[in-house]
C-alpha cells in the first residue's frame, strides 16, 4: 500500500492531478497524520508517523488504533470524531527512551461516501522543554534577586527606626546594604552578560595570543583575593606560547575559573594554570587543591545557577553563573570546557580550544 492511497482515489481529474502533489506535501510533513477508518483500523497515514509511534517501516498499515496506541484520551477523541463528527485538540504523550509530547488535532473527515477520521500530531517536546527553561531560569533569578533585596530592605528599615543614630553600629549596617546591592549589581551583569552571549549577541576577534602575559594579568587581578587566603597562584605554561582565541573572552574565562579555584580552595593551597597541545587542540587547565566536588554534583555544575552549596556560594561572592558564561565562551570558539574532581583533594577545569591551523 502506498502512502494516502486510500485517501485519495477521487475520479476527477482535478483531484488526479493533486493527488500526487498532496501525497508529496504529506511525505515533506514534520507533523505526522494519521486517517482511520469506522473500524479504527489505520487507512492512512504519512511517513512522519513511523517516528511517532516509534515503529519501523511497514509497521502501521491496517493496524487497529488501540495496536498503535494505547491512550484513553486519544481513543475517546477518535471516537467522537467517527461517531458525533465532533473535532477535538488533545495532548497526548508518546512513552519511550525519549518520551515526546505531541498536541493533537482530531477531526471526522469523509471519503468514499463513509466517514472516517483524521489525527494531526504537532511534537511540542522541544516546545515544553523550553518552556520549562525559561519558567526554571525566571524563578531562579526572581530567587537570586529577593534575598539581597530582602536584607538591604531590612537594614534600611533598621537605620529609619533609629539605627542611624547609633554610632557605633550605623556605618556597619550601611556596609551590608552596599554588599547587597553590589551583589545584585553583580548578578544583573552576568545574568545580562550570560544572555548576550547565548543569543549570539557577541562577536569573537579571534587572534593569536601570548598566554603567560594574559594568565599574569589574570592573576594580577585576582592577587589580592589569593593573598587573603594565602594562596599561591602559579603560571606553568612556557614564556613563549600562543594560543588562537579572542583575548577579552578568553581572559574572562580564565578570571572565572581561577577565581573559582581560590574561592574553594583552602587557606594555603594552590592554582596552577598550565597548558598541554593534543593533536589539533590546545587545552587550557585550571587546577587547585581545594575541596573538591563530588560525582553527584559534577555533572551539573556548568547550568546556570547550579551550586553545591547556594547559601555558601552567595556568602562568598557568587551568582552560579560563571561555569555557564565559560561553557559558552568555550563553545562559541568552538572549543569546550570540562571538568575532573576529587573531593576533598581538588579539581582541574580544561578549556580545550581549537589550535590554529598554519
Ligand atoms: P559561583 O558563582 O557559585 O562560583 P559558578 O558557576 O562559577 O558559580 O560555579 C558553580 C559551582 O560549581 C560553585 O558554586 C561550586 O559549587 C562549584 N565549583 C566551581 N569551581 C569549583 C572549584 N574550583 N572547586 C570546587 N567547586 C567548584
Amino acid at each position: 500500500m502506498s502512502f494516502l492511497s486510500t485517501l485519495f482515489s477521487s475520479k476527477e481529474s482535478a483531484e488526479k492531478t493533486s493527488r500526487p502533489i498532496l501525497s508529496e506535501i504529506l511525505k515533506t510533513m514534520r507533523e505526522s497524520v494519521i486517517v482511520i477508518g469506522r473500524d479504527t483500523r489505520i487507512l492512512a497515514f504519512n511517513p512522519a508517523a513511523y517516528t511517532a509511534f516509534g515503529r519501523r517501516n511497514g509497521a502501521l498499515e491496517g493496524k487497529r488504533l488501540s495496536e498503535v496506541i494505547r491512550d484513553l484520551t486519544l481513543h475517546e477523541a477518535f471516537r467522537t470524531a467517527l461517531e458525533e463528527t465532533i473535532n477535538s485538540d488533545i495532548e497526548l504523550e508518546i512513552p519511550g527512551v525519549e518520551k515526546r509530547k505531541y498536541d493533537v488535532h482530531i477531526a471526522p473527515i469523509e471519503f468514499e461516501k463513509t466517514i472516517g477520521a483524521i489525527g494531526i500530531f504537532y511534537d511540542v517536546t522541544q516546545t515544553e522543554l523550553l518552556e520549562r527553561v525559561r519558567q526554571e531560569f525566571l524563578s531562579n533569578v526572581s530567587h537570586e534577586l529577593r534575598t539581597p533585596l530582602t536584607s538591604i530592605l531590612a537594614f534600611v528599615e533598621t537605620l529609619e527606626d533609629g539605627a542611624i543614630n547609633d554610632g557605633e553600629n550605623n556605618r556597619h549596617f550601611l556596609a551590608v546594604i552596599r554588599k547587597n546591592a553590589q551583589r545584585m549589581h553583580h548578578l544583573i551583569d552576568d545574568i545580562l552578560e550570560l544572555s548576550s552571549i547565548e543569543s549570539g549577541g557577541i562577536t569573537l576577534a579571534p587572534k593569536s595570543i601570548k598566554l603567560p602575559t594574559l594568565i599574569e594579568e589574570v592573576f594580577t587581578n585576582l592577587s589580592g583575593k589569593a593573598a587573603a587566603r594565602r594562596i599561591k597562584l602559579k603560571n606553568e605554561v612556557n614564556a613563549d606560547e600562543r594560543v588562537f582565541a579572542d583575548a577579552v573572552r578568553l581572559e574572562q574565562m580564565l578570571t572565572n575559573l581561577i577565581d573559582n579555584a581560590v574561592k574553594f580552595s583552602r587557606e594555603k593551597g594552590e592554582v596552577i594554570v598550565n597548558l598541554e597541545r593534543k593533536n589539533e587542540t590546545d587545552v587550557i587547565s585550571v587546577s587547585d587543591n581545594g575541596e573538591g566536588i563530588s560525582g553527584e554534583h559534577l555533572h551539573r555544575i556548568f547550568e546556570r545557577f547550579y551550586r553545591t552549596d547556594r547559601a555558601r556560594s552567595r556568602e562568598i561572592g557568587g551568582t552560579g553563573l560563571g561555569l555557564a558564561i565559560v561553557k559558552h565562551l568555550a563553545r562559541q570558539h568552538g572549543g569546550e570546557v570540562s571538568v575532573s574532581s576529587v573531593l576533598g583533594k581538588g579539581s582541574i577545569f580544561s578549556i580545550e580550544l581549537p589550535a590554529q591551523s598554519e
